[in-house]
């Protein structure tokens, strides 16, 4: 006979290991968390990170999509997300002129005269109007089906109406329909960096469409917005209802063994403390699961980006001569034309960081001042999230610090390109966080965002029923980004890891 300490141990406090504890708790279930660090939040944290200056920063993650209004409504979370009115903005020059390329989150008359600019034959506006009608029709259909067991390949697309869609979305490589339907590359690397964010790969390797479309299906619109309060906010929100409903949570308790058996799960933690329960969720990622168990580790790319925090007095001007408030409010992209992703993408893979890095970046406190203490609000404080591509972990190995250092110096010419002053002289406070910082911090392994290589939203025909939590042991369960549907701020592998267990037990 078994004796068991809880009805369900939870590996890791990350938001998705909350998601799934509460869940669990209210129909019931006795759960505990195992955290192995201070705190619990995992890469969904809000930290003052310049010491003398009252800014609450997202530290790692920092815009929410992927979290369906269904789990803040079913929890009951007094968390709320920010729209943006402007989408992006994307400086280019052109015949020596600085100029840029801005889209309202609405199409509309800025924005048609913007594409003009660029493209005075109209093609682009057209272009992009007729392909992004045609993925919303897309997400409307697959965003439901995210807290569902899984579909298979054959039911997924029988959902959609286009499947011309299916076909370029799932069948092809993205850059291949990216530079079929558009002709400029400045417009083209705008729609490919929904691809590329966190993934190491080349616009024609299909990782990269598996990563475009969670970039794009959101809720059902794709839309990106600004969580208030910063991303901590979730957390602490989702902290309060799993308390509530009587989630043990224990910081400072690394998990480093787990043993299974027919009736049970035994983990061993790093003080030695062994805790026995009927089922396991590891909101830690499956490589870091695999090395607990003693088994092999599944392959996956290594993460590939640069998070810079940055606390400036004040934005600087652009070249273009656009308001600098237009231009940070939405995703501000530097450096990112189809081809420019395309070289740094060869660069990189073969040992240099990026001479012009590809980089976004988006100024948290214009939509959410709420960050800053009323005193740096009062003098014009600003927040820059900036997010770094194509630099991936391997870059980093020989020498972390110095890499840290090279890749950010890179990341600063590339944005200074394009603006009338340099940022240097608005920087009152940076961080700097490479693929094996976020490792080293938060367990990611390799920095990957997404804890391994992101699947397609689907089982292939044939398959077993499966809500993609399951592992080779019936007894365990994956709930965090890991999940097939997991990558990203979204909570639905931790509800759909939930659901996996309600359904045995
Ligand atoms: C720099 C960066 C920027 C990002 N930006 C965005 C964004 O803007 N929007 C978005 O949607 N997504 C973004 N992501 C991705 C997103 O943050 C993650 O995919 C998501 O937060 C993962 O959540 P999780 O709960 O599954 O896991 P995590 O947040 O990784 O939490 C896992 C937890 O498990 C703990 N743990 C690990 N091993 C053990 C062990 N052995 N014992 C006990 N505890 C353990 C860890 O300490 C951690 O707290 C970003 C990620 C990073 C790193």
């Amino acid at each position: 006979m078994s004796t068991f300490d809880c009805d369900v141990i939870i590996i890791g406090g990350g938001h998705n290991g909350l998601v799934a504890a509460t869940y669990l708790a209210r129909e019931g279930k006795r759960v505990r968390i195992l955290e192995a660090n201070s705190e619990i939040g995992g890469a969904s944290v809000s930290v003052r990170a310049f010491p003398g200056f009252d800014a609450l920063i997202s530290r790692y993650s920092y815009l929410v999509s992927l979290l369906p209004d269904s789990i803040i409504a079913d929890l009951g979370l007094n968390f709320e997300c920010i729209s943006r009115t402007v989408s992006s903005y994307t400086p280019y020059e052109r015949d020596g002129v600085s100029q840029g390329l801005f889209v309202s989150r609405q199409w509309d008359a800025t924005t048609e005269a913007s594409f003009n600019l660029i493209d005075s034959t109209g093609h682009e506006a057209v272009a992009w109007q007729s392909f992004y009608g045609e993925i919303a029709e897309f997400a409307e259909r697959i965003a439901p089906t995210l807290l569902k067991p899984l579909m298979t390949r054959s039911e997924l697309k029988n959902l959609i109406a286009l499947p011309s869609v299916w076909d370029y979305l799932i069948e092809k490589p993205i850059g291949e329909v990216i530079t079929s339907r558009f002709k400029d590359d400045v417009v083209r690397g705008v729609v490919l960096t929904d691809a590329l964010i966190g993934t190491f790969s080349s616009a024609y390797e299909m990782q990269a469409n598996i990563c475009f479309l969670y970039h794009l299906i959101g809720n059902g619109t794709g839309e990106w917005k600004v969580p208030r309060g910063g991303m901590g906010a979730l957390v602490t929100e989702l902290e309060r209802v799993a308390r509530a409903a009587g989630v043990e949570i224990g910081v400072n308790q690394r998990v480093t063994k787990v043993e299974s058996d027919a009736d049970g799960v035994t983990v061993t933690t790093a003080k030695n403390a062994q805790i026995r329960a009927p089922y396991l969720l590891s909101n830690a990622a499956p490589q870091c699961l695999a090395a607990l168990r003693g088994a092999d580790k599944p392959k996956s790319l290594d993460g590939s980006q640069m998070k810079i925090n940055i606390l400036l007095k004040g934005l600087p001007q652009l070249k273009s001569g656009v308001d600098p408030r237009l231009a940070f409010a939405g995703t501000f992209h530097a450096n990112e034309a189809f081809s420019q992703f395309e070289s740094a993408f060869s660069g990189a893979k073969s040992g240099h960081i990026p001479a012009i890095l590809p980089i976004e970046m988006y100024c948290h406190t214009l939509s959410d001042p709420s960050i800053l203490s009323p005193e740096l609000a009062e003098l014009g404080y600003q927040t820059l999230t900036l997010f770094g591509l194509h630099t991936p972990a391997t870059l980093f190995d020989a020498d972390n610090d110095s890499a840290r250092q090279a890749a950010l110096q890179s990341a600063l010419a590339s944005f200074n390109q394009y603006l009338a002053e340099p940022i240097e002289d608005f920087i009152v406070g940076i961080e700097v966080k490479t693929p094996l910082d976020i490792e080293q911090e938060i367990g990611l392994p390799r920095g990957n965002i997404f804890h391994r290589d992101l699947h397609f939203p689907f089982r292939e025909d044939g398959t077993a029923p499966s809500w993609g939590v399951e592992t080779d042991d019936p007894r365990i369960f994956i709930c965090g980004a890991g999940a097939i549907r997991g990558g990203g701020v979204s909570g639905v592998p931790g509800h759909n890891a939930a659901m996996a267990v309600l359904a045995k037990a």
